[in-house]
């Protein structure tokens, strides 16, 4: 079982539990490397870094940056990241302010279809802070609620781009968000390839995109990927000469079947993204 995992979620986005418990629970979960990815935050941080030097898990500070390609949503995780860097601090807190203003929208909507408490009931799931709102939790209140049954039909439903509770987002574009991993010293690894509903042609033209603009990786391994896609995404790595990432995408209870740690090796033919950052490390 891997020992590293590069990609998770805490409640400083729509994760379940604080960096404390997920640090512990990698820490029990045998994960050795963990990089805490929330949603366009480096909030919990400082909390996961206290808690891995307690458990012995060594932690890198990631961040998963929503942006714009080509008119379509992507999302970029930065690792080995400085949480402190301005610009980059300055870039997350306008995604916040745009997260927030889009939670008080979406609510309206549903507001609107009848389900009046939604925005109290999402509120109590991020400790009131409206910037880490995101449709995760809603998704999270329609299924609580009995809307739907469970969080894919959410999206299928009512949140999904064109459905009735949609909100168009003013992301970052795609290079904007690699120059703030680039300034804060970080490597910028492209987000799960393999889920943006994109043909072959597409995916090729966002890689090149994405390394002329500075991205130096792409997730190969993440939970529940089929391995004739993981060989694919394997050999774009390669193609694109590109580093390797894993990470589970862990973000707790929305999301059971997902476990720290728990994903395929990487392929022989990958060069790991940890090189860059840990290049003592040989483990997978
Ligand atoms: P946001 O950044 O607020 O737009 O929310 C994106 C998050 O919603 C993703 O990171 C997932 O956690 C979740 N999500 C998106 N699509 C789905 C889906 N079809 N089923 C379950 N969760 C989803
Ligand atoms: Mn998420
Ligand atoms: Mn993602
Ligand atoms: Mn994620």
């Amino acid at each position: 079982m891997p020992s590293i995992d590069l990609h998770c979620h805490s409640l400083y986005s729509d994760g379940s539990q604080s960096p404390q418990q997920l640090v512990a629970l990698a820490a029990a979960a045998g994960v050795t490397v963990l990089a805490l990815t929330d949603h366009d935050s480096v909030q919990g941080l400082a909390e996961a870094r206290a808690a891995g030097q307690e458990l012995g898990v060594c932690i890198i500070n990631g961040v998963e940056i929503s942006a714009i390609w080509n008119q379509q949503l992507i999302h970029i995780v930065g690792l080995n990241i400085d949480p402190e860097n301005p610009l980059l601090t300055e870039g997350l807190a306008e995604q916040a302010q745009a997260r927030a203003k889009r939670g008080r929208m979406i609510a309206d909507k549903l507001v609107a279809l009848g389900m009046e408490d939604c925005w109290t009931a999402v509120l109590a799931m991020v400790e009131g802070d409206e910037n880490r709102v995101g449709r995760a939790h809603f998704a999270r209140y329609l299924v609580e609620s009995g809307k739907v049954n469970q969080m894919q039909r959410a999206f299928d439903k009512y949140l999904g781009t064109g459905k009735p509770a949609s909100v168009p987002m003013p992301w970052a574009d795609m290079v904007t968000a690699l120059g703030w991993i680039k300034a804060a010293g970080g490597v910028a690894v492209l987000a799960h390839p393999a889920r943006y509903d994109m043909s072959q042609t597409k995916l090729r033209a966002l890689l090149a995109a994405f390394r002329a603009g500075g991205g130096e990786a792409m997730e190969v391994n993440t939970a529940n990927e089929r391995p004739n896609i993981i060989q694919n995404l394997a050999l774009l790595a390669q193609r694109f000469e590109l580093y390797a990432s894993q990470g589970s995408d862990y973000h707790g209870v929305s999301m059971p079947w997902i476990k720290l740690g728990r994903f395929a090796e990487l392929p022989a033919n990958c060069q790991p993204v940890w090189q860059k950052f840990m290049p003592d490390l040989t483990a997978a």
